[in-house]
């Protein structure tokens, strides 16, 4: 990890926590009396109070799995899980891998696995409901840190080393944008060659029981949770970003969608900007047939 300033440089040293009821990693001296990320808005407090795990308590109780979703493309996720349980991505590129989200937590296996695969040339996340456990692949790769300022608040274990403003290509044909939105930082990263979104919490699917890579639903929310609308005007920003963009495929922190691509989040939008902004799941089917 790059030095930062000492003595402050220790604080990044701290053991971290994780949050059971949504997943999000805190540093701090001692087990921490309260998550901020519960408290947000967007998320809700637990309902039987707090209960924090440590590195190793939540390596023994969220087991770390992963899989190649497509050449080049993998999955890092924690099966069971408590909290959100994040889905994490490495992409491979010709010049180096990026990993987009932190699952929950990593095993020493699942770490070895990426230092097999190249390790980490750039990291970064779409808002902090997915930071996950960035904070190990951090530690372990020391890789350069992408992240939107807008969400720097919620940054506090991690060593942020590339703030951006809207956009950044970190590597060739790697994009980040960000949408606003859902986070003020909430940022997509486009894959120009394998023509894949990841879209982090501005989209969510609901998927096929026959087959998880088939979408049936597409829906956006301002807080999923609280199935809470976004404005017309986070809605245009959505579409001003994805316009641009020749996406095929898109996956969430939770879903990775092989039949839904810009043409089905532009219908979705359109649908919403021409009526009133809503929460609520629209068939692709439905998309697909409007005029
Ligand atoms: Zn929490
Ligand atoms: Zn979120």
């Amino acid at each position: 990890m790059s030095p930062g300033l000492s003595p402050f440089v220790d604080a990044l040293r701290l053991p971290a926590y994780v949050c059971s009821n949504c997943g999000f990693w805190q540093r701090h001296f001692a087990e921490p009396p309260s998550c901020p990320m519960c408290l947000d808005a967007r998320h809700v407090v637990p309902q039987q109070g707090w209960r924090f795990l440590d590195l190793h308590a939540a390596q023994r109780a969220f087991p770390c799995h992963w899989e190649e979703l497509e050449p080049g493309a993998w999955r890092f996720w924690n099966d069971p899980v408590e909290g959100i349980g994040p889905s994490s991505y490495l992409l491979r590129t010709p010049v180096g891998n990026v990993v987009f989200e932190g699952a929950s937590v990593f095993s020493e296996v699942a770490l070895d696995k990426i230092a097999d695969l190249g390790g980490v040339a750039v990291l970064s996340a779409s808002h902090p409901h997915s930071y996950g456990a960035l904070w190990q692949v951090q530690d372990r790769f020391d890789p350069e840190l992408a992240l939107a300022a807008g969400d720097f608040g919620w940054s506090a274990a991690l060593q942020v080393t590339w703030p951006f403003d809207e956009c950044l290509e970190p590597l060739p044909g790697i994009e980040l944008h960000r949408t606003a939105g859902h986070f003020d930082g909430h940022t997509v990263l486009f894959d120009r060659e394998r023509r894949l979104l990841l879209c982090g919490d501005a989209l969510k699917f609901e998927l096929s029981p026959h087959d998880r890579r088939q979408a049936t639903t597409i829906s956006a929310h301002k807080a999923f949770v609280r199935a809470t609308p976004l404005t017309p005007g986070e809605l245009r920003r959505y579409r001003d970003v994805f316009a641009p963009l020749d996406f095929r495929q898109t996956w969430t922190p939770f879903e990775q969608a092989r039949n839904s691509g810009r043409a089905e989040a532009l219908a979705l939008i359109d649908g919403q900007l021409a009526a009133r902004p809503h929460p609520r799941q629209v068939p692709l089917d439905e998309l697909r047939a409007a005029p």
